[in-house]
């Protein structure tokens, strides 16, 4: 059992984390400032800027196939970056990169969505919950009407990450006897879209297709097919959630350690306190067994292997684990954890994200006990 990185994976990372360190991390004053005021954390042209510096730097595309000019360092890569980028919350990410069930496109489809999208040039979001259904997604409402070469869609989509940006979206719906399906509907065909705000900082949206006529080759994967399609969007990807809020608790447990020695309480720094020390300590032991799960996860992607049971683990850990990091973290800092001169509170509103979306804590327990109930895994097997 080798838990080492290559010479070449460990530059890797060491590059991302000074370019994070030099480069992104600076803008954080800046972000908050924005963010404060009600405007986006990066203005586009300063993320344009960014990205054309990383790229520069060859980080571009991270899990993107070679054939359309990305770096596929592959899913244990693609984990450890994303624990680098998670260090800041300046809202960055390396880009050139799509969703990954843009490549179950067409030819066709690729062309007018897949490559503009991994270039930059189209925004995409993906909506399958509805008002009456988010955890239930079987339950879906919104319906697919045939008219001739054309499908007719009606319906209603919330939570919608992105969906104010997109100029397209990746909807489900229900396709007649067909069952659920998947289509590619651009902005400009009618549907509409609404901001929802939030506590946290990157607010979705809510969408409403009223008689949207989406052309027939616009289906994407096969009819009836969504369902499928639409879990594995949510499943390939799911250890990058846990891998980012490694990151985050990383940096915030390493301010917590730098504020206990130097904040003085009756006479002593507060890290001379046990209650503080133990914070501290179970604070670590929490992040390195999500480090662990979460690349074990990727593993099991990048040799593969069927992931899901270790990605919902992961997953539920990590969102949880990210969730006390947070909390132990603010309470360190007492009054000054609770301000906004600090942006302690802010990855606090973010990170309780975590354990709501892409499958809540509540139905990724549901799916681990199903998974051992019904047999589909077994306990006592070590990366088998
Ligand atoms: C900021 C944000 C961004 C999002 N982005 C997207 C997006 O881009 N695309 C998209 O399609 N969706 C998105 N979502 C939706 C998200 O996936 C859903 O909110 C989530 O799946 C939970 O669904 P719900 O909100 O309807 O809660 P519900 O399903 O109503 O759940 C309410 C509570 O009941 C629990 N519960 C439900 N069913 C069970 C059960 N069987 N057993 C035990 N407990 C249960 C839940 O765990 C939860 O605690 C986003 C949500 C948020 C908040």
């Amino acid at each position: 059992m080798d838990f080492s990185l290559t010479a070449e994976e460990r530059q890797i990372r060491d590059t991302v984390r000074s370019f994070v360190e030099k480069e992104v991390m600076p803008l954080e004053p800046e972000v908050l400032r924005n963010e404060r005021e009600g405007r986006p954390g990066l203005e586009p042209d300063v993320l344009r800027e960014l990205r054309a510096k990383a790229r520069k730097s060859g980080f571009w595309g991270i899990n993107t196939p070679e054939e359309y000019g990305g770096a596929a360092l592959g899913p244990i890569m693609s984990a450890i970056i994303a624990m680098e980028i998670g260090r800041t919350f300046v809202p960055f990410s390396f880009g050139g990169s799509a969703d990954n069930i843009l490549y179950a496109g067409t030819d066709e489809q690729k062309q007018r969505y897949l490559i503009p999208t991994i270039e930059g040039e189209r925004r995409s979001c993906f909506a399958i919950t509805e008002p009456g259904a988010g955890s239930d997604a079987r339950n879906i409402r919104a319906r697919a009407t045939r008219d001739g070469n054309e499908w007719i869609i009606n319906g209603e989509k919330t939570f919608i990450t992105g969906g104010n940006e997109a100029d397209f979206v990746m909807v489900f719906a229900l396709a007649e006897e067909h069952g659920v399906t998947c289509f590619l509907v651009d902005r400009d065909m009618g549907w509409t879209s609404e901001p929802i705000p939030t506590m946290g900082q990157w607010g979705p949206a809510s969408l409403v297709f009223q008689d949207v006529r989406v052309p027939e080759e616009n289906i994407l994967g096969e009819l009836g097919k969504g369902f499928e399609l639409a879990m594995q969007w949510i499943g390939q990807g799911r250890y990058m959630i846990p891998a980012r809020a490694i990151g985050s608790a990383e940096r915030m447990l390493q301010m917590a350690v730098d504020y206990a020695k130097i904040r003085k309480s009756m006479g002593r720094t507060i890290s001379e306190y046990q209650a503080i020390q133990w914070m501290i300590a179970d604070s670590q032991v929490e992040i390195e067994a999500a480090k662990w799960l979460t690349l074990y996860a990727a593993w099991r992607v990048s040799q593969g292997m069927d992931a899901r049971h270790a990605s919902s683990i992961a997953k539920l850990n990590g969102a949880v684990m990210a969730n006390q990091v947070v909390d132990r973290v603010l309470q360190i800092h007492g009054g000054m954890g609770y301000t906004k001169e600090l942006p302690v509170e802010r990855w606090y509103r973010e990170l309780r994200l975590l354990r709501i979306f892409e499958g809540t804590d509540e139905i990724q327990r549901r799916t681990i006990a199903r998974n051992l109930i019904k047999g589909h895994a077994k306990l006592g097997l070590i990366g088998e």
